[in-house]
């Protein structure tokens, strides 16, 4: 006997063309019995099909499609869609990257994936309870298109709070190894599998990364909330004189010192373990002058409630940098909060230039590296925002 299929319909008014994959707890009238997690057929007020998605009763965003065609989502959808995602990174590659977000939810029509590939070995990260409940068709689907490599499962705890999922932490199959070496863009870095943040590193920096590298010949470097010290590798390698990385987490500072260690580069770097504000603050006092600068602090507005605070704080990191920069020095500065558009982000740093008495010339717009795609209509899709901004 066919089961019935679980169903989610649409209020009135929702009929329209819908191209963002997100449905709110109060745009739904009603919803069939559906298992949390599971797989549910959307529909208009009048019956039209309009999707299919996973369905999760305990967040407001309760369903999330992940196709806007009538085709089940078995073990050959997922197959097409990783396919399609590793196809996308491989264009013009000659291959699949061997250091790339190969998956990214929204943005490669698999909502609630990540999967990020660290040279002989992937991470899959699962944001939803219906991508966890998922998972081994997801696992099967990699193995297909990419072959056998190892997966390691590295969920967030907050996202499983929230979902209401136990959070994976380990290998998926048979493990891999624990660590692994990887090469950026000819710097080298050791990523621990399941350790640090993200999924090891923060492969969206990557093509700024490379800038800072082609900025920094000649250079003093400043690498302010350094993490693993991915900047700071990239500005030594272009020929910075000296690079200096203000780091808090301890984890980071070991990864930091560990990698500027591999690339044979730590004779020219400074470790500081300190909170950026007071250590910008204490090299203001200090009289001292930086090329070329890179702040990269993390979202400091989690929530709408936390912007204001979060506005001072970008406010106050910018001016401080701004008055340690040398003339025709270089300031890459980034929000990865959701909550400040590109416009606002450019607005805190002109009136922080304003404060500091500082000319700035906005040589470029900065974002996350192409392997993050944006889509035109999930504005979510793009968060990470930046200026690339000359001193003259
Ligand atoms: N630029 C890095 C990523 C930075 S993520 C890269 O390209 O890989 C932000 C980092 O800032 C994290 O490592 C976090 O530990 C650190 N951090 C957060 N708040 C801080 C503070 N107040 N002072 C110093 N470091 C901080």
């Amino acid at each position: 006997m066919k089961r019935a299929q679980a169903v989610l319909r649409l209020k009135r008014g929702r009929e329209r063309a819908r191209t963002h994959p997100w449905i709110f707890k109060s745009e739904v009238a009603d919803v069939s019995d559906v298992e949390p997690g599971a797989a549910v057929t959307v529909i208009d007020s009048a019956g039209t099909f309009v999707g299919r998605g996973h369905f999760n009763p305990r967040p407001a965003l309760c369903c999330r499609i992940l196709t806007w065609t009538d085709e089940p989502l078995d073990p050959a959808f997922y197959e097409r869609r990783v396919a399609e995602a590793v196809a996308l990174r491989s264009r013009g590659a000659g291959g699949a990257p061997a250091l790339a977000r190969l998956v990214w939810s929204e943005a490669d029509g698999l909502p609630g994936l990540i999967v990020d590939r660290y040279g002989p070995a992937l991470v899959v990260q699962c944001l939803t309870l219906g991508m966890a409940r998922a998972r081994p068709l997801v696992v099967a689907a990699l193995t297909r298109v990419l072959g056998p490599l190892p997966v390691f499962k590295k969920d967030e705890d907050a996202l499983g709070r929230l979902e209401g999922f136990e959070p994976a932490h380990g290998w998926a199959g048979p493990a891999g190894p624990a660590t692994v070496e990887v090469e950026e863009d000819g710097v080298r870095f050791t990523v621990t599998l399941g350790a640090g943040h993200k999924t090891g590193l923060y492969l969206d920096q990557r093509e700024n990364r490379l800038r800072v590298g082609a900025l920094a010949r000649g250079r003093e470097v400043l690498d302010a909330f350094a993490y693993a010290g991915g900047f700071a590798c990239h500005a030594l390698r272009g020929g910075a004189q000296r690079a200096v990385l203000i780091e808090s987490s301890p984890e980071a500072l070991a990864a930091a010192r560990q990698n500027l260690e591999l690339n044979r580069m730590a004779e020219r770097a400074e470790i500081v373990a300190a909170n950026v504000f007071d250590e910008l603050r204490r090299l203001e006092r200090a009289g001292a002058r930086f090329g070329v600068i890179v702040l990269d602090p993390p979202p400091f507005a989690r929530s709408r409630t936390q912007l204001e605070a979060a506005v001072r704080g970008y406010k106050e990191i910018n001016l401080r940098a701004m008055r340690l920069l040398e003339r025709g020095g270089w300031l890459l500065t980034f929000s990865c909060s959701h909550h400040v558009s590109q416009a606002r982000f450019e607005e805190i740093c002109r009136d922080a230039a304003a404060d500091a008495g500082t000319r700035l010339r906005v040589s470029a717009p900065l974002s996350q590296a192409s392997d993050h795609p944006v889509v035109l209509t999930i504005p979510e899709t793009r968060y990470l925002k930046g200026l690339l901004l000359e001193a003259v």
